[in-house]
């Protein structure tokens, strides 16, 4: 049975989602607080964490940061604040994925079941050189793309984007987070570098570059690779 950790301090929310998951078979453990849930957290091993940001007691993000410290459990954010801001810190910190309330169950119940999947399927094991998709081919080690039988030219900044992606796929991977990586800038307003070098990596690797279907955008948030 999948287990689920649901954090939210709203009532009649956590009555739905655990109404509506025990439904779906779920095992569904509840925290009003972010200290209720760090304690449920190691007491319980969820499969996946559903975490409110606005709790009574904590900062949602540092609920997140708390549990990175010793674990890769899913976390979903639900997050009712408009700000792209609070989702990028949210995720930068080591959420999964996000949830702007309201929302609707289907539309969770369809998120839940793709976190559990990746868990299942990524992220790729340590160990793992290869990503294939039906449209190239990466060997991680020889940092190498091959695309229709030939080799792809990738600048060394394409081939550290790519990588990241790559390695973590299913996931949004944060602007931030790449532009700290790749270029180790922090200030957001270096985005334009990002989508000048995703253009480029699209024309390389994407059958239809205008519609991307393994580099994929999450407007104003940051990038998925999608294997
Ligand atoms: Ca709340």
């Amino acid at each position: 049975m999948t287990r689920v950790l649901v954090v939210e301090d709203d009532p009649q929310l956590v009555r739905a989602l655990v109404i509506t998951m025990q439904a779906r078979r779920y095992g569904v453990d509840a925290a009003p607080d972010g200290t209720t849930a760090l304690r449920l957290a190691a007491a319980r091993q969820p499969d996946v964490v559903i975490l409110d940001l606005g709790l009574p007691d904590m900062d949602g993000v540092d609920v997140i940061k708390a549990l990175r410290g010793w674990t890769r459990v899913p976390i979903m954010v639900l997050s009712a604040r408009r700000a792209s801001d609070e989702k990028v810190a949210a995720l930068d910190a080591g959420a999964d994925d996000y949830v702007t309330k309201p929302f609707s169950m289907d539309e969770l119940m369809a998120r839940l079941r793709a976190a559990v999947r990746r868990t299942e399927e990524s992220p790729l094991t340590p160990g793992t050189t290869h990503v294939a998709t039906a449209e190239f081919t990466i060997d991680l080690l020889a940092r190498r793309v091959v695309r229709a039988g030939r080799d792809v030219r990738l600048t060394p900044t394409e081939w550290h984007l790519l990588e990241i992606l790559v390695t973590h796929p299913g996931h949004l991977v944060t602007q931030q987070h790449l532009l700290r990586e790749v270029w180790g800038v922090t200030r957001a307003g270096k985005t334009n570098y990002l989508r000048v070098y995703m253009a480029q990596l699209r024309r390389k690797l994407e059958a239809d570059p205008s519609h991307p279907r393994y580099l994929v955008t999450e407007p104003g948030m940051g990038y998925r690779f999608e294997g």
